[in-house]
């Protein structure tokens, strides 16, 4: 894990942490590589995080990611910014571990056209002008009729995020599961839903139906499309992980504990 490159958030100081890092990995002997990097080192935060890992989803089984913090928070990141050295002196010396972290996918439907996406937090559709009626199926078969504001869709990772937000729960890494996360769903005599978080193997798929998504987003991590015109969003598992490349030991704990 020779070869790097570097994405930084685009403020002045994640900027000149990132600079700092890189003539610091050069001179401990690793080689910038924009084309074919093997690691990528993002500065910044969990957001950062999420654009590298758009950034580079066409590579991810032959990418690994490491973050370093340029705030005081992080929940994807091993390292602060104060931390520079003390990365430098692990990732010279010390075999990295490997943590694998399951991607989502999305394939939008329309009458002309289909559409992929794929997201490492969670995948949302949601519509906040109206409500939203849909057709829930799960691995194909009929599940409910959802009516509120959205559905999101997030595995391990994501449990943390915008899931936490709506009342999902936080799933500890090793548990690899999807969880499907009402946002806003209506409950009374005349529409009924679940109305709690249901957890589904990683292999199950989950097809929202309706004839009209007309001002809803499809959201998925920082990036959305609207779903005006599509009438079938069917999420799953990608085919593909994200590596986390861990150079120190930060347990689950200390990042929930440091996060919450
Ligand atoms: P952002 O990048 O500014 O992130 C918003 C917050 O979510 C930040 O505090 C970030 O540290 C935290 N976060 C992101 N991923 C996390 C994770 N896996 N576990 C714990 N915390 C996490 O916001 P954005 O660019 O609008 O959206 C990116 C992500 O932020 C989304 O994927 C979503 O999960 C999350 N988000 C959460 C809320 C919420 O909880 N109400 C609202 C908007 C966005």
């Amino acid at each position: 894990m020779r070869k790097f490159t570097l994405v930084n958030r685009g403020d002045e100081n994640s900027q000149r942490i990132c600079s700092e890092i890189k003539d610091k990995l050069i001179r401990a002997g690793f080689v910038m590589d924009q084309e074919n990097p093997e690691l990528i080192v993002y500065v910044g935060g969990d957001g950062t995080l999420l654009h590298a890992m758009h950034e580079w989803v066409d590579d991810l089984d032959h990418v690994y990611f490491t973050g370093i913090h340029t705030g005081t928070l992080g929940f994807s990141t091993d390292y602060t910014a104060d931390e520079i050295d003390v990365f430098i002196e692990d990732i010279s010396t010390k075999k990295a571990v490997i943590e694998e972290k399951r991607i989502l996918q999305a394939n939008c439907v329309n009458d002309t056209k289909e559409l992929t996406i794929h997201a490492l937090n969670e995948i949302r559709v949601e519509n906040i002008v109206k409500t939203q009626e849909m057709d829930v199926y799960i691995n194909d078969s009929y599940f409910e009729t959802f009516r509120g504001n959205g559905m999101c869709i997030s595995g391990q990772y994501g449990s943390t995020a915008y899931n936490r937000s709506i009342g999902g729960a936080v799933i500890y890494p090793g548990l690899d599961l999807l969880q499907m996360t009402e946002i806003s769903g209506i409950h009374h005599r005349h529409a009924r839903s679940l109305g709690a978080p249901l957890i589904l193997n990683p292999d199950a798929k989950i097809t929202f139906n309706h004839d009209d998504f007309a001002h809803a987003l499809l959201c998925f991590d920082h990036l959305h499309i609207h779903l005006d015109g599509y009438h079938q969003i069917e999420v799953s598992s990608y085919s593909k992980t994200m590596k986390f490349a861990h150079f120190n030991k930060k347990t689950h704990l200390e990042r929930l504990n440091a996060l919450f």
